[in-house]
């Protein structure tokens, strides 16, 4: 196959978003991109490029005091009767136009035309992000060359409709179970029924009162909820367990002890375990390199309310945040597409912060 990445493509975000649409590459599946996107960069005399597995690598080494990441995952959902990409007016459609294609094209575009960044630069172009963890190109990356992730600050070119998303919140879920004791429900005053012990756990979940945080500036809501419920032995028997599954998105002033400890008070007095928890990120805007960066957007950031790859780069103490032109909204959506100015804007917005002073 005939590269389609040519100098012009290239040069122009636009064109550059639709011929990496037109690159099939959903999860497993990144090889042939991958390949297009390495030949590039090898080409590019300002920039060092390394591979692992379908995830490429290519950083600036100019001495700067400060270092920044641009990343962006190369994978895409299904496709869904939305390939190869169409134009309806300024929208270009298409299966990974906003989940987030053209946000990769903000990046290769600016590591093939500015040779003399503000900062170094590192970009990323990583694999296998809309599946499992274990198979995610950071996840893989962390493990074999930590160091490639090695930056002051990270920006992931994650669809935000042109909006910085800050900092994510995290995630925690816990299984209550309350306890009782079986009997047959013809004398069940012999029993103790653990399903009627659950109102008092959904009694707390009802009257909940989720908090609101605002971190440097950001606005986090947390929500707790029951998503799943199980008990039951058979119909004729006072059952003597009942598990209430729930769900804990917590603000990133929380780490997984500290939510954990918090839904240890609310469910005070009941069997509680932890089945899965994911620290959120602070938002991290006070690194000089994020507060150049908020500069250039010009618009105030908001809080990430998901969970995203910027987690892994606050795991390392990284700060990074979300900005990308596409509409999270229409992510993995069959009618997925992106707006032609938002990805013009977004090249600009990028060029301004990261040309030389
Ligand atoms: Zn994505």
């Amino acid at each position: 196959m005939e590269n389609p990445l040519t100098p012009e493509v290239l040069a122009d975000p636009v064109a550059l978003t639709r011929a990496l649409v037109d690159i099939e590459s959903v999860s497993l599946n990144e090889k042939a991109i991958a390949d297009c996107v390495e030949e590039v960069l090898r080409k590019v005399p300002h920039l060092t490029t390394f591979r692992h597995s379908n995830t490429v690598m290519a950083r600036t080494d100019l001495g700067r005091s400060s270092r920044v990441v641009l990343a962006g995952h190369l994978d895409t959902v299904p496709l869904n009767n939305n390939f190869p990409s169409t134009m309806r007016g300024d929208l270009m459609y298409g299966c990974g136009t906003s989940d987030m294609k053209s946000g990769v094209a903000f990046a290769l575009h600016l590591a093939v035309t500015l040779p003399d960044p503000r900062y170094d630069v590192t970009y990323l172009f990583y694999e296998a992000e809309e599946i499992e963890s274990r198979y995610n190109g950071l996840t893989l990356v962390a493990e074999a060359h930590p160091q490639w992730l090695q930056a002051d600050f990270a920006v992931l070119l994650e669809p935000t409709y042109g909006i910085v998303e800050a900092g994510c919140q995290g995630t925690m879920r816990a299984i209550v179970t309350t306890h009782g004791e079986r009997a047959h429900a013809a004398r069940s005053w012999h029993g103790v029924n653990a399903i009627h012990g659950a109102g008092e756990v959904l009694r707390r979940l009802g009257e909940y009162q989720a908090r609101r945080v605002t971190i440097d500036g950001c606005d986090y809501r947390e929500g707790l909820n029951a998503v799943r419920i199980n008990g039951g032995v058979a119909g004729n028997v006072v059952p003597d367990r009942c598990e209430i599954e729930v769900n804990y998105r917590y603000a990133p002033d929380r780490d997984p002890a500290a939510a954990e400890a918090h839904l240890r008070e609310v469910f005070a007095g009941f069997d509680l375990a932890v089945t899965d928890a994911a620290a959120g990120a602070a938002p991290g805007l006070d690194a000089p390199a994020a507060q150049e960066f908020l500069a250039a957007v010009g618009a105030a950031p908001i809080g990430k309310l998901g969970w995203t790859d910027v987690a892994r780069f606050a795991a390392m103490g990284i700060p990074a945040l979300n900005f990308g032109p596409g509409d999270p909204n229409l992510a993995h959506h069959k009618d997925e597409h992106v707006e032609i100015t938002k990805i013009r804007d977004g090249a600009a917005t990028l060029h301004r912060w990261l040309s030389p002073l």
